[in-house]
C-alpha cells in the first residue's frame, strides 16, 4: 500500500461491511450520515461524538470516513494554498529584481 504521507491509516473497512453495518444498525438503530447517506448504526463506532451547548455528547451527522474524507481535503488545499502563496511572493520578487534592474539601467534609481 502507498500512502502520501500523514498518519497511517486504520483500516475500518470491516465496519463497512455489509454484514456489520446490518446488525449494527438492528443494535443501535440507523443513522443516515449527512454526507455518502449511508444508514448506518447510530453508535461512536461510526460517528464521531460531539458535545452540543447542552453539554450532552452527540454523534456527528457526518461518519467518521466522511469526516475524514473532508479532513484529508480541507488538509490538501491548505498545502496548496501554502504551495500558491509560495509561488505568488516568488513571482512578485522575480518582477521586483527585473523592475529595480530596469529602473537601475535607465538611471531612474540606484539600489
Ligand atoms: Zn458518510
Amino acid at each position: 500500500m502507498t500512502k502520501a504521507g500523514g498518519r497511517p491509516r486504520v483500516d475500518d473497512s470491516w465496519l463497512y461491511d455489509t454484514e456489520t453495518v446490518r446488525i449494527g444498525v438492528l443494535l443501535f438503530g440507523a443513522r443516515p450520515c449527512t454526507d455518502c447517506g449511508l444508514p448506518l448504526p447510530a453508535c461512536s463506532d461510526y460517528f464521531s461524538p460531539s458535545k452540543n451547548g447542552d453539554g450532552f455528547a452527540h454523534l456527528k451527522s457526518a461518519c467518521k470516513r466522511c469526516t475524514a474524507a473532508r479532513y484529508r481535503g480541507a488538509n490538501r488545499q491548505r498545502k496548496q494554498r501554502g504551495r500558491d502563496e509560495a509561488k505568488a511572493v516568488r513571482l512578485v520578487h522575480d518582477l521586483c529584481v527585473r523592475t529595480s534592474r530596469m529602473l537601475d539601467l535607465r538611471g531612474l534609481v540606484r539600489p
